[in-house]
């Protein structure tokens, strides 16, 4: 079973993740906790390419492009074997985290991130994608007071405006999807946003 985690920065994903991973390590699953952009040693190197403050401009397409890579050598390299494998993969951000942000967000062709997104999956959708929803000003809130420290540094720069255009397209998808995204409000206590995750997660589980 392949379940993702999708949202703004500061949702909650990390924490919700680790949550369902050590609940369904107790029930006997095996599972795979993973991320993107990163996965493998090629792909976290890329996401380090992403994730820092460059002097020179990055165009929409060279990240785009970029995302798209790091997929590639994810989907092959750690998430199909894991499936094959039998294991519950869980994972931190996907393909709608590319039409979130580089499509309803900085506004490249939502077509071409779909058959992007098709390419480097092969086709791979995840069974069940939470999505933690969360107005932009609590989550940029949260993201400073974490203790990653540079994590916000790109995303920081961006105005609010590019914010609210990430939640709605993360909100036009689900609604696009509902069977498959499920919208949780991130709002709410950890136990209780834990509590939707595991309803929302056990249609998939068999044990
Ligand atoms: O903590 P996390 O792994 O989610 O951080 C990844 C960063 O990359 C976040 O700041 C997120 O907003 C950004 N991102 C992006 N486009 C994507 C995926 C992530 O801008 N497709
Ligand atoms: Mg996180």
């Amino acid at each position: 079973v392949f379940i993702t985690f999708e949202g703004p920065d500061g949702a909650g994903k990390t924490t919700q993740l680790n949550l369902l991973a050590n609940h369904l390590q107790q029930e006997g699953y095996k599972v795979l906790c993973t991320r993107e952009p990163g996965g493998t040693p090629l792909a976290e190197d890329i996401r380090r390419i992403l994730l820092s403050p460059w002097e020179e401009e990055i165009y929409g397409l060279t990240e785009v492009f970029l995302y798209a890579a790091s997929r590639v050598q994810h989907v092959k390299k750690k998430i199909l074997p894991a499936l094959a494998e039998g294991k519950v993969v869980l994972c931190d951000r996907f393909t709608d985290s590319t039409l979130a942000y580089q499509g309803y967000g900085r506004g490249i062709e939502l077509e071409l991130l779909h058959r992007l997104n098709d390419l480097a999956t092969g086709g791979l959708k995840p069974a069940v994608t939470l999505l933690l929803d969360l107005p932009p000003e609590e989550g940029l809130r949260r993201g400073k007071k974490g203790g990653g420290g540079t994590r916000m540094d790109r995303l920081e720069q961006e105005d609010l405006t590019f914010h609210y255009r990430v939640r709605q397209g993360f909100l036009a998808l689900a609604r696009q999807e509902p069977r498959r995204i499920k919208i949780i409000d991130a709002r709410q206590p950890v136990e209780k946003v834990f509590a939707e995750v595991l309803a929302a997660v056990s249609p998939w589980l068999w044990r």
